[in-house]
């Protein structure tokens, strides 16, 4: 039903002249459904080894890349006419523990790591010495000027321990609350992510930032929070504006009753206090915190691919659809005996989403504005390789239109809708919305905004820079599938996150049904095609985080 819909695009479907295509009779989609499904076949293989970076696997993986951009007729869009744009990661592990405690007028609390802390460094040297660091309690660490709320003041923690709450300051407040609603409600801001408080106490200085886990407000428990003790890897000095901290990390929360506690406060009265408009950073008495660490650092130089179709009239104007090529490489052997991690859904589909795009944008006439086609490396270390990417971006960043990212499609089969991720952030919402209503499709909410998972994949290297984005995540939520409805969306999301995420299972498979992960395909590149061909700009909500950054680059797009 939903398929007859879009017979309007199908005319030039026989043409294509790339090697890898194959046209599936019945069709009515200009997403090839084979071709996707070839893609993610060959992607994860086990002689891709698992795409980990810096491996054999990643040369194979990037060749591969190179030579399907290249059938697809795309031009390189890397740096100097290159495909390739290198990348290089920084991976460290505290190997030796001689000091960890924290004191307080002679009072000596020791603690372990992975029990009571978990930190590691992604600013990383063989040894890391913080001695009689000062404790400073920031709150939630918010600095949201569109939000009129600023928990630092004038306090200056330079070579101190930033102590933050998880989440942000409205999660769970009752509905009565002043502040009920302003960080978003249920859903997590850009404030609530460990990611933002860890930078915003390098912004200010501070030598560590360390956030009191809880399971509810972080949205998993400590086992999960403490998984990888002491490891963490970094992109490399290219240019980011400010060093990060030295240390970063969990404390256990138990472990931060402790410290409070001792410092003359009750944790349960400062939680109340920070959710306050009037909170203010303090010092926590003559808390001092100190650690003396021995780490093992690795350099693996990786590296982005891009493609690109050159616009015809505004060349310097960019659209860009992404996906990561990175997975999980080899692991422990599963009760088979396999340990390849092939990431077959994450994200070798995607890549193969991308690549019906290119097909697609090849066929037609050239768009006005430039087309960047990129696979980055290291999202599963924490958004590296865009990361990389937007610290030293090919095209200015303040000149791209957009970026849409596909990271995990599902396999279940047409939807009657498309879960947005994240809300409230830009116009390409509304544009979206537009373009799965030509589908005959709308647009369903994410399953669990308290997850924040808008800020949690490559997309999200850009947004925080203030590019507009749009990410489809096949585990966002479950669909309202054509056949089964929303529980058997929602079944196939429990099946791939509790049985195949980031392990031996998340496999090609030939039974996939990829009619849904097409349409979603579809829809990227019906505003791609849109956006090409127009002199818009979608402009960043008031809601938005980031809406001051791109307001102040407003000049360069006019
Ligand atoms: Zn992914």
């Amino acid at each position: 039903m939903i398929r007859t819909l879009l017979v309007s695009a199908t005319a030039s479907l026989g043409l294509m002249a790339c090697a890898h295509t194959v046209t599936a009779p019945d069709d009515a989609s200009p997403i090839n459904t084979e071709n996707m499904s070839e893609t993610a076949r060959v992607l994860s293989s086990d002689e891709f080894l698992g795409r980990a970076p810096g491996t054999e696997g990643e040369t194979k993986t990037v060749a591969y890349l190179i030579e399907r951009f290249t059938d697809l007729g795309l031009e390189p869009g890397g740096r100097d006419g290159k495909w390739t744009d290198p990348v290089t990661l920084k991976h460290s592990l505290i190997t030796d523990v001689r000091t960890l405690n924290v004191s307080q007028s002679g009072a000596v609390i020791p603690m372990e790591q992975a029990r009571d802390i978990e930190i590691s460094s992604p600013n990383p040297s063989a040894t890391i010495k913080v001695e009689n660091a000062p404790v400073v309690f920031v709150g939630f660490g918010a600095s949201a000027p569109e939000r009129d709320w600023d928990d630092f003041g004038d306090i200056d923690l330079t070579g101190k321990v930033a102590l933050f709450l998880v989440n942000d300051p409205d999660f769970g407040v009752a509905e009565d609350d002043p502040i009920s609603g302003l960080f978003g409600g249920r859903r997590m801001t850009y404030y609530g992510r460990w990611a933002y408080k860890f930078e915003e106490a390098a912004r200010r200085g501070a030598v560590a930032a360390l956030v009191i886990h809880e399971t509810k407000a972080a949205g998993y428990g400590w086992n999960v929070a403490a998984s990888s003790p002491g490891e963490n890897y970094a992109v490399a000095g290219t240019g980011a504006k400010k060093a990060p901290v030295d240390l970063q990390g969990w404390l256990h929360e138990d472990m931060a009753k402790k410290w409070i506690a001792e410092a003359g406060y009750d944790l349960d009265a400062l939680r109340i206090a920070a959710r306050k408009r009037d909170f203010q950073a303090f010092t926590l008495g003559d808390l001092r915190f100190n650690a003396d660490l021995g780490l093992s650092v690795e350099t693996v130089e990786s590296q982005n691919v891009l493609g690109k179709i050159t616009g015809t009239t505004r060349p310097d104007e960019t659209i860009m659809l992404s996906g990561h090529w990175d997975a999980y490489g080899v692991g422990e052997p599963d009760a088979e005996g396999r340990t390849v991690r092939p990431g077959a859904n994450d994200d070798a589909l995607g890549l193969a989403g991308i690549m019906e795009i290119a097909r697609n944008l090849k066929a037609g006439p050239a768009p006005e504005r430039t087309v960047v086609f990129a696979a980055w490396t290291g999202e599963e270390s924490g958004l590296l390789g865009s990361e990389a990417y937007a610290q030293n971006p090919v095209y200015p960043l303040d000149k791209t239109v957009a970026n849409f990212t596909l990271d995990i499609l599902q396999t279940a089969g047409p939807a009657h809708d498309v879960i947005q991720v994240g809300e409230g952030q830009s116009e390409l919402e509304e544009m979206m919305a537009a373009a799965a209503a030509k589908q005959g499709r709308t647009i369903s909410p994410e399953g669990l905004p308290e997850n924040g998972l808008f800020y949690r994949a490559d997309h999200f290297s850009l947004a925080r820079r203030g590019v507009p984005v749009l990410l489809i995540m096949g585990i966002a939520g479950g669909s309202d599938l054509v056949d089964g409805g929303r529980e058997a969306g929602d079944a196939w999301v429990a099946d791939y996150i509790g049985n195949r995420y980031h392990n031996q299972y998340d496999a090609w498979d030939p039974n996939w049904d990829l009619r849904g992960a097409a349409q979603d395909v579809e829809l990227f590149l019906d505003m791609t095609r849109d956006l090409a061909n127009s002199e818009t700009w979608p402009e960043l909500k008031a809601s938005s985080e980031f809406k001051g950054l791109r307001d102040a680059s407003a000049a360069a797009r006019e």
